[in-house]
Formats: structure tokens, sequence, C-alpha cells
């Protein structure tokens, strides 16, 4: 009995059931629109097909690839379903699988530029590629002295910008009670978190005011809510910016608003986690007006719209040195020439983890499969049906839609005219629940002026116009006969 190596894979049969499971895959992504979008399973469902314990013996591929469609298969929701309209997309693509596979294949860890050469110089080059193609400031690349870098996560992007940003304020290893940081009702939830993370008190995020109709954070309000700050003592830390909100993707002033932080020394990050990537298009890049004169940090998700499979977040900061300052940590163990010689970057300095995959792989392919041209192609179609979405609501006497909708996510709401405010609410989280619960199609929702409202955000790669038409008729055949039996 050797004792080892036996129960590891052989080439063979690797070679053997990774094709076997390539093949699943492409049957899979083709045969997507079998499956209902979100997956009708209750609390516990999956937990009680799976056994108590791991096993104790090995067990053949044949036998773990049944479980996955016996077990798994009926919990997934199928976020690359073309009819998947809930969130925001997290759209996947051939080049993006093959990537994640290939980054596997290797399995190097990147933490360093010793490490992993080609993972650091890579993902340099092609945040570098990103931001030339969606019109960031040549100041943010890699070679100047900005960077970018790719994060799991928008929600680590904002941590880590948060850190860099204590770091210019002085106060990364000082008393942190009086920083405080800046967002509206509408910023993401993520950097609330962030700023519990790094031990900024809850009294100290302060919410700036928005305007009522475009939803879109106040400079006036932002300007009193610093200058009382800085009167009263305090040091205020960041603002954060949203270009394309959560939940209806409005769009903040980000010049207006980069003008306040500027005259008071405030970091500006910038999330566009969900739209950033929609200036690929360059009829869409007046979306980061004002981020290249006053952003300190910027963030976008190719991970959502711009077919990256999850994690790839990609941020960018105008000035790497308070964030590589904030996050350097060097032990010993660490220590090695090519970091000695401060001519490479180690993306460690960069992040919150140590370890780090080669996230860059899977960006380069899709860049390169796609080229620019179809990268704008995919946004353009998503702008497109959203448009088109929009314009049937608007007709529509029974809905009412919010015109704001410069990507592709549509926010409408149905009317009950025969309703109480109450009963209308009731109404609209029924009409919901009974599309969601169809398995056709998947709707998330919203909450805008106190009033429920429903989001369609189009963008997954198979989504086409028959798709988005499909939905609407569905929507309102639902809604019609909610109403009939309202009215019996
Ligand atoms: C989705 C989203 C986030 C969070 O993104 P993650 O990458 O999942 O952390 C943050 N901000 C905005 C505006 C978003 O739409």
């Amino acid at each position: 009995m050797s004792g080892q190596a036996d129960d590891h894979m052989s080439a063979e049969q690797f070679r053997a059931h990774g094709k076997q499971l390539v093949d699943w895959i492409a049957d899979y992504l083709a045969g997507i629109e079998s499956h209902p979008v979100r997956a009708p399973v209750r609390p516990g469902d999956i937990r009680a097909r799976l056994p108590e314990s791991a096993p104790e013996h090995g067990e053949s591929w044949d036998r773990i690839q049944a479980d996955v469609d016996r077990v798994i298969m009926p919990g997934i929701t199928h976020w690359q379903h073309p009819s998947f309209f809930a969130y925001f997309p997290a759209n996947a693509s051939g080049p993006a699988i093959l990537g994640e596979l290939l980054s596997a294949g290797l399995g190097a860890q990147g933490m360093l530029w010793e490490t992993g050469p080609a993972c650091t110089e890579l993902e340099s080059v092609v945040v570098d590629w990103l931001a030339e193609l969606l019109g960031l400031p040549a100041t943010w690349r890699t070679d100047g002295p900005g960077g970018g870098v790719i994060q799991d996560s928008a929600s680590s992007a904002a941590l880590v910008a948060l850190v860099a940003a204590l770091r210019r304020a002085g106060r990364v290893d000082a008393d942190r009670t009086a920083c405080t940081v800046y967002v509206s009702a509408q910023t993401h939830s993520s950097m609330a978190k962030a700023a519990r993370i790094a031990g900024i008190t809850t009294p100290n995020l302060r919410t700036v005011d928005v305007d009522p109709d475009t939803l879109a954070m106040r400079p006036d309000h932002l300007e009193e809510l610093v200058a009382a700050d800085v009167a009263a003592g305090s040091v205020p830390t960041m603002v954060c910016a949203t270009i394309g909100t959560t939940s209806t993707t409005a769009i903040d002033p980000v010049g207006a608003l980069g003008e306040v932080c500027s005259r008071h020394g405030v970091w500006l990050h910038v999330d566009a986690a969900y739209a950033g990537v929609a200036a690929v298009c360059p009829e869409l890049r007046w979306i980061n007006d004002g981020a290249a004169e006053y952003a300190d940090s910027y963030v976008t998700d190719p991970h959502k719209w711009l077919l990256t499979n999850f994690d790839c977040s990609v941020l960018w900061v105008a000035d790497r040195g308070p964030l590589v300052d904030a996050l350097s940590i060097l032990p010993e163990y660490l220590r090695n020439p090519a970091t000695a010689s401060g001519e490479v970057i180690d993306y460690r300095d960069w992040q919150v983890p140590l370890g780090r995959r080669f996230r860059a792989l899977k960006l380069w392919m899709v860049m390169r499969w796609y080229g620019a041209t179809s990268l704008r192609e995919h946004i353009r179609t998503g702008v497109a049906l959203a448009d088109e979405l929009a314009g049937w609501f608007r007709e529509h006497e029974d809905f009412a839609l919010l015109e704001h909708h410069p990507f592709g996510l549509v926010c409408f709401r149905p009317l009950w005219p025969a309703l109480s405010h109450r009963d209308a609410e009731t109404a609209t989280a029924a009409l919901l629940a009974r599309l969601n619960d169809s398995g056709d199609l998947y709707l998330s929702h919203t909450n805008i002026g106190g009033r429920t409202t429903l989001r369609i955000a189009i963008g997954a790669p198979a989504t086409t116009r028959e798709h988005v038409r499909v939905a609407f008729r569905r929507i309102e055949q639902e809604y019609l006969a909610l109403r009939e039996e309202q009215a019996a």
C-alpha cells in the first residue's frame, strides 16, 4: 500500500471528468430556459437531501455528478436565465467561465508579485485597459500615481477606500471617534457596513438629503453637514457618491459633491458598482462627469453587467499612496528582493486578505474574446430593451413608470385605483409574489417615497426582446387577474 496519491484524481480521470463537466455546463446554459427562474424550494430542502456527515471513503465522480442534478440543481436560482430580471444582472459568459477554470487549474496565489508575476502584471494591464475603455483618467492607471486592483466585491472596495481615506486623514493609528462619513438614504448598505468595520460609529455616519424627484444627493446639504462637523471639531473623512444607485439607478451629482469634498479635504469615493461599466459606450460617458476631477477612489463591477462572472470588482485610486500605506504590514516571512526593490506591485497591500486568486484571467479573456465593440453592443442591447419596456409601461394606464432609466433597470408600480394606500401596498406585494412563484420570470422590488415599486433589471446575455415582451404581457395579465379577484 503506497498510502499516497492513489486517491488523487489522475490526469486521465481529470481529463475525462473535466470534459464531462464542461459538456454538462454547455448543456445547462443551452437549456437554461427549461428551469424555473427562481428555485422553488423552502428553507432546509437542500440540506435535507444531504447526508449528516462527510463520507469516510471517497466516492466515484459519477455519484458526485449525479448528486449535482439530484440535490443541487433544484436549489439553484438561475441568474443566467433570460427571464431573470431581479436585483442586478450577474453576467457569466463562456470566456469568463474558462478564465475561472484556468485560474483554478493553475492554482496560483498572487499575494505578492514574486508569488505570481503574471497574476500581478496581467491584473495591472487589464485594469488599465478597462480604465481606458471606460474613459477614466490616465492618472488612475497603474503606470501613473494611481492604479487599479481587482477586489472580490464593491463592498470590499468601499472598505479599503475608507481605510485609505482614514490614512490620508491621519487616523489609521489614531482615535477615530471624530471621523465622519457621508452617505444618502440611497447609498448602498455596503458603505454603512464598511464604516462599521472601520470603527466609524453609527452616529458619525451622516445621511445627506436627496432631491425628492431625482433621488440624487444634495450638494448644498452635504456642504451644510460638513461645515457643521468641521465647526464642531469633527474630521469629515469620506463622502460616498453613487453613479447608479441600487434601488433606482439614481445618479449623484459627482462634480458638485466633489467640489465640496475638495474644499474641505474630504475623500470622495464613487460607487459605480452596477452602472460604471456602461461607460464603455461613448454615449454614456457623461455618467462619470466630475469623477475624473474629484474622485479619490472609484469602483465598478464587471461581475454585474460586463460578462465576467462573479467575483470581479475593479477599484481605482487617484493616488495609491494612502491605500498602500494604510494596508502594508511587512512581516519577515513575506520579505523578498522584488518587494524590496520597490519596482513591483504587491496586490496584498491593496486589499483586506493576504491571499488572492488570479481573477485577471477571466476579465482578460472577456475583453479579448468580445473586444470593445461587442462589449458596447451588450450594454447597448440592455439599455435599448429597458428603454422599450419603459415605453410600454409609460403608455399603459394601469402602471406608473419611474421616468429615470438611463441603464438596464426599469422601475414601475401597478396602480390600484380602487384601493387604499395600505391595500395597494399589499396588492403590489401579492402581484410580485405571484409572478416570482410562477418560475417564469423573476423581479425584485424597492421602496420609493413610501410605495413598493417593482424593478426589472435587464442585462443577462441571453435576454432578447421577446423575453422582455413576454415578461411585460405576463405582468399585465397577472395584474388584471388580481384586480378582478379583488373586485369579486
Ligand atoms: C451591487 C452594488 C454594490 C455591492 O456590490 P458587491 O460587489 O456585490 O459588493 C454596491 N453598490 C452598488 C451601487 C451596487 O449596485
